[in-house]
């Protein structure tokens, strides 16, 4: 009888545990290896939590000792397993520098480090680490991810993933006009991608710009700068606002700017701002616009035009990011799914089509005014192929509004990218010139 009723426990437990998991299946919405690898680190991360749903992101400075909470959600990493090699940035702490990792047992791999200068007080060394204790919480192939930290000897050093092409921001400037729009459009599913996974922990970023996003030599781009005082202290972007705070203006929602209100919705704004820079190479949002006119124009409905060569369907998504009403912005899993859809119809990435909303003027420059060659070739960005102009006999616009794309090949433009913007700036001139109505692109 005891062997009985103890099967008959036994298997309703099992029963009961299967449905509980299938519940957290259906009602959370992963998937049941995702549930199971999360579980096991939770166990670890904080003895008791015992639950999927429980599966958020957990400020450090909720511990009574921010400290403790890196030693909860990272691990140690002894001094000796790490070679520093070279210097490749600086951070708001000390110098970002490239090494070799070596763990017992395992080939070793190459790591960015963060050091913590000397000199360093309290607060800094706990606003230092609690970075690694958010970082450590994180593991999706397009958040940056941390291997460990030294705190036991010093430097004190944070050490995550190497990202051989740096920035976002800086890279794209290295390669304007060098890829092709599908992988541009991959580019931004990476990034999409990784925020879904952020923002379904509960984590709001508040400085998602293309300078903290960082790109592996795969072009597999991952978000980074999770600092809790990275925001106030470190971004060279982040102007004082009226309510007092610290923001990166141009990538900020109006809402966070005008009463601070951060959400997964104000990070869609800002990841609206980051599809623009990617689609432009790394151009400045707003330009040499000010803070205080960037924040009128936007408050006055007026919202950054399709940059050239962008397809109407990605400016779209970028306007939609921009709603004023934050409750109408598309959420990350949306812009995901919408990007997913592009890749898969690249068909529908070729209008060039502009909008109907209120677009910034700087959309279209004036060509009339340029008053030579080089002139008009500084105006696009477009300064390097001076020479490529003049030896090939195109000294006057004139003559250079009578080009096609099969001339501009010629004269040694090779990439793609430059080939187009090229192009479509001769036809805007055109038009200008012949006081014809402009075509539907935006430069
Ligand atoms: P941060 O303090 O995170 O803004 O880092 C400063 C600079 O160091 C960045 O702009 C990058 O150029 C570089 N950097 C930071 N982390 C990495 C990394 N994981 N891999 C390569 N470069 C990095």
């Amino acid at each position: 009888m005891a062997l009985v009723s103890g099967l008959i426990a036994f298997m309703a437990l099992i029963i009961c545990r299967k449905r509980q998991e299938e519940y957290f299946e259906l009602h959370c919405g992963y998937s049941k290896a995702f549930q199971d690898s999360d579980e096991e680190k939770m166990h670890y991360q904080n003895g008791h939590v015992s639950f999927p749903e429980a599966r958020f992101y957990i400020d450090p400075h909720t511990y009574e000792d921010p400290c403790q909470a890196v030693h909860e959600f990272a691990r140690e990493i002894e001094a000796s397993r790490i070679k520093i090699e070279k210097i490749i940035g600086s951070g708001e702490f000390g110098e970002v520098c490239y090494g070799r990792m070596r763990l017992p047992g395992k080939r070793d791999v190459p790591v960015a480090l963060k050091t913590l200068k000397v000199g360093y007080t309290e607060k800094q060394r706990r606003d230092f680490l609690s970075e690694a204790s958010i970082m450590a919480q994180f593991d999706h192939p397009n958040v940056i991810r941390l291997e460990g930290v030294v705190t036991r000897s010093k430097p004190v050093m944070i050490i995550t993933e190497y990202m051989e092409n740096g920035s976002l921001d800086s890279f794209l400037r290295r390669h304007d006009g060098q890829f092709t729009i599908i992988q541009l459009v991959g580019i931004l599913r990476g990034i999409a991608s990784g925020m879904t996974y952020l923002s379904d922990l509960g984590y709001v970023h508040r400085d998602l710009a293309a300078r903290n996003i960082l790109v592996n030599s795969n072009l597999v781009c991952k978000v980074s700068d999770f600092g809790l005082s990275r925001v106030l202290e470190d971004d060279p972007d982040a102007a004082y606002t009226t309510t007092g705070g610290k923001i990166p203006i141009r990538w900020t929602a109006p809402e966070a700017i005008a009463y601070r209100k951060f959400s997964s919705s104000s990070d869609v704004w800002s990841y609206g701002v980051v599809m623009w820079e990617v689609m432009s190479y790394g151009e400045r949002p707003y330009w040499n616009l000010t803070n205080r006119d960037v924040i009128k124009s936007v408050e006055e409905g007026y919202r950054l035009p399709a940059p050239m060569g962008c397809p109407a369907a990605l400016h779209t998504l970028m306007l939609d990011c921009w709603q004023k009403e934050r409750s109408e912005r598309p959420r990350f899993c949306q812009i995901v799914t919408v990007l997913d859809k592009l890749i898969r119809n690249p068909e529908n990435l070729k209008s060039m089509d502009t909008l109907c909303s209120p677009l910034m003027n700087r959309s279209i420059p004036d060509f009339t005014t340029c008053r030579s060659v080089n002139d008009w070739l500084d105006t696009i960005k477009m300064g390097r192929y001076k020479s490529h102009f003049a030896s090939g006999g195109y000294h006057t616009l004139g003559h250079v509004m009578s080009m096609n794309q099969h001339d501009i090949q010629k004269l040694g433009v090779t990439l793609m990218g430059h080939q187009k913007k090229i192009m479509t700036s001769v036809q805007v001139m055109r038009a200008q010139v012949l006081n014809q109505s402009v075509p539907s692109v935006h430069v």
